[in-house]
């Protein structure tokens, strides 16, 4: 298959000048840390941002567009309405990375691939963390193999309460980012296409086997785990007719 030129991975550094826009949206951004902005609290008004920074309106509707877009903030319509901060989600990532990867030509099996390693690293990583009390706090309730715990969970958010859980022990903000982006695509667009998942008895058993490796600190064991794990998840979707994973990631 010829792959797609529309996306270049030479490594080389965005050179072109940022738009306005783009400056007041990291202006944005800059105060909602430094102001330790929560989710919900409102931003200033359009009118505020305009005089305050000096710049047109239509640069900072542009801005909070953008902002928009990543999840950063909604913008409200009506009366009362306005640009309120968001809880940033992990899953944006995952939506701006399979656009990424579809225009580069990607396919399904390359993040099924990408997803196994990925996952054996965050798993080797977190039972590497050096504080084993933390360690085994975060992995009690996983541990112990109580299969009604997981209820009707199997799909992304039961299932990926582990593996986040499992990420949060690498204690590396980047790395625990950037290593579960295959999953989060993998599950969103399992949910957005509602196929069948894997039953939750078998997933619940190597959860805390997986579990127990982390809490113990056995870090090539809790790798290979994980990736027997995701490999039965994936060779299960595999099987599915429906799905061909020589396609495309899809971008969504
Ligand atoms: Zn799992």
């Amino acid at each position: 298959m010829l792959r797609p030129r529309l996306v270049s991975g030479s490594g080389r550094m965005l050179v072109r000048p940022a738009k306005t826009a783009e400056t007041v949206a990291r202006l944005i951004v800059h105060e909602l840390v430094a102001s330790n902005a929560q989710p919900g609290d409102r931003l200033p008004t359009e009118a505020a941002m305009v005089s305050k920074w000096s710049v047109s309106r239509q640069s900072v509707r542009e801005a909070l567009r953008l902002l928009e877009v990543q999840g950063v903030i909604s913008i409200q319509r009506g009366f009362n309405g306005g640009p309120v901060v968001e809880q940033v989600d992990a899953a944006y990532l995952g939506r701006t990375s399979s656009l990424f990867f579809h225009l580069a030509g990607a396919t399904e099996e390359d993040l099924l691939n990408a997803w196994l390693t990925s996952e054996g690293m965050l798993a080797e990583l977190a039972a590497r963390n050096e504080d084993r009390f933390e360690r085994r706090r975060a992995m009690a309730p996983f541990a112990a193999h109580d299969v009604p715990n997981y209820g009707e969970l199997v799909g992304f958010d039961g299932h990926g309460a582990f593996h986040s859980i499992v990420g949060s022990l690498c204690n590396n903000t980047v790395l625990e980012t950037v290593l579960l982006i295959p999953g989060t695509i993998f599950w969103s667009n399992l949910s957005s296409r509602q196929l069948p998942v894997s039953p939750r008895d078998v997933v619940a058993k190597h959860h805390t086997e997986i579990a127990i490796a982390v809490s113990a600190g056995r870090a090539r064991i809790a790798r290979d785990l994980m990736q027997d794990h995701i490999k039965y998840i994936a060779d299960r979707y595999r099987d599915i007719p429906e799905v061909d994973t020589s396609k495309l990631v899809e971008w969504g």
